[in-house]
Parts: structure tokens; sequence; C-alpha cells
């Protein structure tokens, strides 16, 4: 095993409990890399204690003094950025590039929750002679955040700062596929200055999560991943009373015009269906091409074969992932799909254990087949044609996600159309990959998120706080009137 066991950690201290532990795996070679406490709900249940008994005083520390602490968290991610990255490349595969992207994404997220004193001031009004309304923003209380395995670093940042920054202390539930990142973002923080109690571990899968949606102490959830696990959470959260925001799976489309400039929109699409081995949920998996646009795919092919897995794209996160990937891929091929690059054989010399498969680029998939309909999370793209942009629309549209879509073209009238009627939170016009940067809010709509808001940028102020509304009366000479 090369690193040392996960622990959960509670009040701020590292302990190993006495529950059934998960091996976890190494997706560059299949060989362990650690284990992971399968947590209960007698965890959660300490994790809560101590979040609680934490709440009061962080609550009553001033914002500025509490973005203090993430002004140094911030300083320590870019001082480890080499270490946080390599920690993230080995639980969860990604190439150097990508992992050190990940960690600078993390920063950023840190960046905005620095912001937030400046952005939350109240609001105040002498509404009649004597008479003041104002409106000042309280922290909502526990709050869990549970997260993916494709973003070990970057989506506990998503909602760590910004809710800690409001007032909140948290419970992290980690992936238990990718659980070694968690305990660097816990040290960092630590160091930082961040009180013990106010962010806690739990590690686990099924148990803890449902454990956490239960807990009456919990007053908020987060929850990052699939759509079908969003849909369980959201509900059980929402059904013992607390907010929850979900956020669900994706099927992105991307809708590529004749007139779309060559180079750009090959490198695009092609970064956008391989990158993180096209485990992002704002990954291109369909690519509706619209009428002649032959010299595209042409030229997306030749970069796609030009790709090395295991330098250029890394491997996905488990053998049985890699196997459901190649699944649709055989299934597209039998029925009647053009295979134009082939990822399905990719080995990685010294590396032969690793689950790896290079960028797959298909041509000729119906709106019918499986691979056209579900999230396949892998480096692979299943290639539309149509003959015009509404019938790419109504392909786009039909989607129950919703999470990102983009329309590459040099026609101004035709990327504002493809912008307002695309059924998708997230949308772009020449962009591989529409995330929106802080301060504005990531979410997707549809299926690909559940709950109101949205979970970072100045969205995520109204999940994680709860508004007062204060109404005083100072001069002794204010009259009462219809209102008083
Ligand atoms: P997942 O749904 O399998 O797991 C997410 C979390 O839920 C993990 O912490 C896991 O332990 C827990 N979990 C799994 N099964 C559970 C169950 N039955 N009951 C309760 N909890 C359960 O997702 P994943 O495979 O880790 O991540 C990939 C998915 O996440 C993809 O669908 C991807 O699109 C999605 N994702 C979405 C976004 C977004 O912003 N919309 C961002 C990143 C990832």
């Amino acid at each position: 095993m090369k690193y040392a066991e996960a622990q959960n950690h509670i009040g701020g201290a590292f302990l190993s409990p006495e529950t059934p532990w998960l091996d976890v795996f190494d997706p560059s070679r299949g060989t362990l890399l650690s284990r992971v406490p399968l947590s209960t709900a007698h965890e959660v249940d300490a994790a809560v204690s101590a979040a609680q008994a934490a709440f009061p005083a962080w609550a009553a520390t001033p914002i500025k003094e509490r973005v203090q602490v993430l002004y140094r968290y911030k300083a320590l991610l870019e001082r480890d950025i080499a270490e946080l990255a390599s920690l993230v490349t080995e639980e969860n595969g990604k190439i150097d590039s990508e992992a050190r992207a990940e960690v600078l994404k993390s920063a950023e997220l840190t960046e905005f929750a620095c912001s937030l004193p400046q952005i939350v001031t109240g609001e105040v009004l002498e509404v009649s002679r004597g008479v003041e309304c104002r409106v000042e923003r309280f922290p909502v209380g526990v709050v869990a955040c549970i997260t993916p395995f494709n973003f070990p670093n970057m989506v506990p940042n998503w909602t760590i700062p910004n809710a800690i920054a409001l007032g909140n202390p948290v419970i992290l539930k980690p992936s238990e596929l990718v659980p070694l990142s968690a305990r660097r973002i816990v040290e960092l923080l630590a160091e930082a200055g961040l009180p013990p109690g106010v962010l806690q571990v739990v590690h686990g899968g099924q148990d803890a999560v449902e454990a956490l949606c239960d807990h009456p102490g919990i007053a908020a959830v987060s929850f990052v991943g699939s759509t079908k696990v969003a849909k369980i959470v959201y509900r059980r959260a929402t059904s013992t009373l607390k907010r929850c925001l979900a956020l669900g799976g994706a099927k992105n489309h991307l809708i590529v015009m004749p007139d779309a400039n060559t180079e750009m929109t090959a490198a695009n699409v092609v970064a956008s269906m391989s990158g993180c081995a096209g485990q992002r949920c704002m990954a291109a998996s369909v690519m509706v091409a619209v009428s002649a646009t032959d010299h595209i795919i042409a030229r997306m092919a030749e970069q796609a074969r030009a790709m090395v897995p295991g330098k250029d794209v890394g491997p996905v996160i488990s053998a049985a992932a890699r196997e459901r990937i190649i699944g649709y891929i055989d299934e597209a091929e039998k029925a009647g799909a053009t295979i134009v690059v082939d990822g399905r054989k990719a080995i990685v010399k010294g590396q032969e254990g690793g689950y790896y498969i290079g960028p797959t680029i298909i041509d000729h998939v119906t709106p019918d087949m499986r691979i056209a309909q579900d999230e396949v999370f892998g480096p692979v793209l299943a290639i539309i044609r149509t003959k015009n942009v509404d019938d790419a629309l109504a392909i786009e549209n039909a989607s129950p996600y919703g999470n990102a879509a983009s329309v590459f073209t040099e026609n101004g009238g035709v990327a504002r159309y493809v912008m307002e009627k695309a059924q998708a939170g997230m949308v772009g016009v020449n962009v591989g990959v529409p995330v929106p940067r802080e301060p504005f809010s990531f979410g997707g709509w549809n299926d690909s998120k559940f709950g109101v808001g949205d979970i970072t940028g100045r969205g995520s102020i109204e999940l994680w706080t709860q508004a007062k509304k204060m109404t005083t009366k100072w001069n002794k000479e204010a009259g009462t009137n219809w209102m008083s």
C-alpha cells in the first residue's frame, strides 16, 4: 500500500474508525494505493457533534476575520501545488497538467470566498420616519458536502471555502474511490488557522451519505455526482427538511456549424471530449455536425489519433468503468456507427494494469443509440449528422440532462439563437468546456441539477446563508401608522 490508510477527521483529530474498509486502487496501474473506512451513522453522529460544538464561535467570528484563514489557505494551495497535483494524479489518474489545473481552480474558488465580505454586505433603508428595515445574512448551520471521484481536490473546494467563509461548519464526505486529497485539504486549512471542528471528514459510501441526509443536526447538503444518486440524495435530504443542492450527471452536446473555424473547433472539441479522460461533467459527449463538416471531423481525427495514452490522456477511474465505456463503443459499432478513432486497445508500456482508453471518435451515430443518450463518462465522442441548426437543437434538447451546450460558428446570429434555445444551464460559443468562472456560478438545468441556486460564485450565498429581516424604531417622535 503506497499511502497510509485514509482517516476520518473529527473535532481536529484524525481517526481510524472500527468499520469495514475498502481498498483504493491507482487507476494508472491497477495497484493498491490505500484503503478507506466505510463510515456509518455512528461516525456521522460524532462529526455532527464536533461541528455543532464549533458552530457558535465560528458563526460569531466576523466574516472579515474568517476569510483571513482562506487568504492563507489559497497561498498554501499555491505553495504545495506540485504535491497536491501529484496526489490527484495518483488517486484519480488524470495527467499532471490536468491535476495542476484542478488545484489552480481550487485556488480560484478560494479567491472568490476571500471576496465574500465585499459582496455580502447587508441592506438598510429608512422605510418611514425613524423606522429602519435592514437585512443581514446568517449562516445556516452544519452543512454536509458529498463529492464525486472526478475532481478530488476541486469539487470539495466548490463548497468548503464559501460555506466556511459564510460561517458554517462543514462535514466533507469524499468519494470512496479518491479519499486521499481530503486529508491535505484538512491539513492546509488547519495550517491556515481554521479552528478544530469547523471542517470534518467522514469517509465512506452509501451508509455515510444516508446518515448525513437523515441527521437532524445537519441543516444543508451539497451533493455532486451522478443523476441517479443526486435524485436519491435530494429526495432524502429534503424529506428531513434540509436545504439541498444536488448536482447530477450530464450529456453535453456541441453543435458544429459548417462555417466554424476548422483549427479552433477541432482543438476545442477534442480537448473537451478527451480532457480528464472524458470524466468531466462538462465534457463534450455528442457532437452534432450540421451539414458540410467533414473537413473539421477529419482534423479532429488527426488530433485525437496523435494523443498518447499515459502522456496526453490518463486512465479512467476503474476497471469496471473501462469495461462499461468499451461496452458502449462495441454496441454503437454493432448498431452501424463508424469508429473513426478507436481507443479500445490503448496500452501504456510498464502500466499494463492501468485502466486506459484512448480518445475515441464515432461517426454516424443515430439519436436512438444508447451512446447518444447515456452519460458515457469516458474519452468518447459520438457524432450525429444533421441538416440544419433546428434539427441539431432538437437533438440537444431531447436529452433529459442540461449541464452544458456549445455552438461552434462564425455567425453571431446562429450563436445567439443556440444560446437562447439550448436547454442547458451553461452554454458556450466556440468554447468546448463552457465552465463559468467566479464570480459567476456553476450549475446546470433539468436532470443535471436538483434544488434552487448554484453551488459556486454569487449563487452560493443564498445556499449557505439565511437572511434575517430586521425592523427597528429608534426615533421617539416616529408616529404610529398603519403598519405599526
Ligand atoms: P456517484 O453518484 O457514483 O457518487 C457520488 C457520491 O455519492 C460519492 O461520494 C458516493 O460515495 C456517493 N454514493 C454513491 N452511490 C450512492 C448511493 N446509492 N446512495 C448514497 N450515496 C451514494 O458519482 P461518481 O461516479 O463519483 O462521479 C461521476 C458522476 O458525477 C458523473 O455522473 C458526473 O457527471 C457527475 N458530476 C457532476 C458534476 C456537476 O457539476 N453536475 C460535477 C462532477 C461530477
